[in-house]
């Protein structure tokens, strides 16, 4: 394939030598050069000096991923199949894990692809392509998957059509189609996927660690409330752990129909559950007007939501929202505050924390924390990419 040089600005020159896998937008100064999505392209200095080869593909994000720091390396089937190859390698324990059928087979830049993630949910193969770019390249990754695995089927979705928004579309590729929901596991509990509704599947695998200490450690005999509880993955596990009650709130319609569905596929009792289909905010108006109280509140809001009288942005308000949940909680009773927002770390989320239980005169100690699982491989050179933060936080 032909390959394009591209000159890049001096100072961005060191961070791609030390490994940062993005292609930043600011860092190109040949810009009119980045004519085709997928095309192959060699970053160098104003020397004209090689310094890495990507290729691009516009992403919010920036405008491709690194691949290689190799000159002569030629990005062709082989590249793709070895790289998907070493990902599946790394992750052969959790394919003989009967307790744990669904995974991520391929985290983007972690594992040395960016813009492409691969799950696996019980034989099932599903690809993310996050840009026009990447997707050029999908003959390589379907061969790649044929050449290595025994799938039922493979699936995709396209998250870069229309401003990155997805685009309903029929999402099947190659194989026998699924029977959805198909029945997958996590630690022992089942889980109804859906790869054929839309962007969204029905869970969040990178809470797993989370959801599995919670059924374990964290659930039982208590009075569970799950807010953002979307298909109601937490209650489910807090329910199987012997919670006395789960309260699952949601503003989305689906979500009574979808909490249902996972409660019985698990043969938990629904009469003794309830899910609430209302704003968050609302609700924590209600619970103090009831004088309602929980031994552990869960708190897992998108990054950035609207909804008709709230607007959240995770970076600007997750102190207000950790003091509406302080406010219902029981003394020495458990908060659980997760974010998947990328533009603070962890330090920045503790001072959060920090903030709501002074500024409520409440005292409180941190007993757990988690990051994304080793599935969810990352790059040391790429922080951003360590997106998921979940603290548990006692209130004293
Ligand atoms: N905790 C979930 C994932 C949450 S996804 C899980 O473990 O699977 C985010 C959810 O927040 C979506 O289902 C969305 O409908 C819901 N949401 C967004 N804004 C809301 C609000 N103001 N009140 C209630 N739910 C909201």
């Amino acid at each position: 394939m032909k390959e394009t040089n591209i000159r890049i600005k001096q100072k961005y020159i060191d961070k791609i030598k030390k490994g940062y896998p993005l292609i930043e937008k600011d860092s190109i100064v040949d810009i009119g050069k980045l004519r085709r999505e997928g095309m192959i392209i060699n970053l160098i200095d104003s020397n004209n000096k090689f310094i890495a080869k990507g290729y691009f593909g516009r992403q919010n994000k920036g405008n491709g991923w690194i691949l290689s720091y190799d000159k002569n390396e030629i990005i062709d089937y082989e590249f793709f199949r070895n790289k998907i190859e070493e990902a599946i390698n790394s992750r052969k324990h959790m394919f003989r894990n009967e307790e744990t059928t669904a995974f991520r087979v391929f985290n983007g830049e972690g594992d040395n692809i960016g813009g492409l993630t691969i799950d696996y949910y019980d034989g099932y193969y599903l690809i993310n392509w996050y840009s026009e770019g990447i997707y050029m390249f999908r003959n390589h990754i379907y061969k790649a998957l044929e050449d290595l695995t025994d799938y039922k089927a493979i699936y995709q979705k396209k998250r870069f059509s229309a401003g990155g928004k997805y685009v309903e579309e029929d999402d099947f590729v190659i194989g026998v189609r699924g029977n959805f929901p198909i029945v997958v596991k996590e630690n022992g509990v089942n889980f109804a996927v859906y790869l054929n509704e839309g962007a969204m599947v029905g869970f969040f695998m990178d809470q797993r660690d989370v959801r599995n200490i919670i059924k374990e450690k964290y659930a039982k005999d208590k009075n569970v409330l799950n807010t953002f509880s979307y298909t109601g993955a937490f209650s489910v596990f807090a329910a199987l752990g012997g919670a006395m009650k789960t309260t699952s709130v949601d503003l989305a319609n689906r979500s009574r129909k979808k909490t249902m569905e996972q409660f019985q596929i698990n043969n938990i009792n629904t009469d003794e559950q309830d899910i609430i289909v209302e704003d968050v905010f609302k609700y924590f108006k209600y619970a103090v007007k009831k004088h309602l109280l929980f031994d552990l509140v869960i708190l897992d809001p998108p990054s950035f939501a609207k909804s008709k009288k709230f607007t959240f942005s995770a970076s600007k308000d997750y102190s207000n929202l950790l003091k509406e949940a302080i406010s219902i909680t029981n003394k020495s009773g458990i908060i659980i505050a997760s974010t998947n927002c990328s533009s603070f770390n962890m330090k920045r989320f503790k001072q959060f924390i920090d903030k709501a239980f002074s500024e409520t005169y409440n005292k409180y100690d941190i007993i757990e924390e988690f990051s994304l699982p080793c599935d969810f491989r990352i790059k040391p050179e790429y922080k951003e990419s360590n997106y998921l933060k979940v603290v548990f936080i006692k209130k004293l």
